[in-house]
């Protein structure tokens, strides 16, 4: 993902995975970050083609998944079953990140608008 604002890599994928990039958690789930460069406030806003096309392999491998635990379950057994469960929704989660990092648009925010609206006019 690049920064608008400086034009460099606004984060890497470690970060963007493993950090809130600066911003609350809750701001975080929203699409929110900081770029690591400038700091600038920045939101995902949009996503590429490839980014979906990640998003529904993955819905698929989970569905899919989701219909066969009977068999996987009657070949594996219970434990097993759960431990490639858990791997999946990791792999899901990692994905989905990396998707977003990758595949993400990241528009700034203007944290004051109401107050600099009428300044700059
Ligand atoms: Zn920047």
């Amino acid at each position: 993902m690049t920064c608008p604002s400086c034009n460099q890599t606004a984060s890497s994928f470690l970060r963007s995975a493993f950090s809130l990039q600066g911003v609350s958690f809750s701001k975080s789930i929203q699409g929110y970050f900081k770029c690591q460069n400038c700091a600038t406030l920045l939101r995902v806003t949009s996503f590429g083609k490839l980014f979906w096309l990640f998003f529904v392999s993955t819905a698929i491998v989970l569905a899919l998944f989701v219909l066969l635990v009977p068999r996987i379950l009657s070949i594996f057994g219970a434990g097993a079953t759960e431990v490639i469960w858990i791997i999946l929704v990791f792999f899901t989660v990692f994905v989905l990140q990396f998707g977003t990092w990758k595949f993400g648009h990241a528009e700034r925010v203007d944290t004051d608008t109401t107050s600099t609206t009428n300044a700059s006019t």
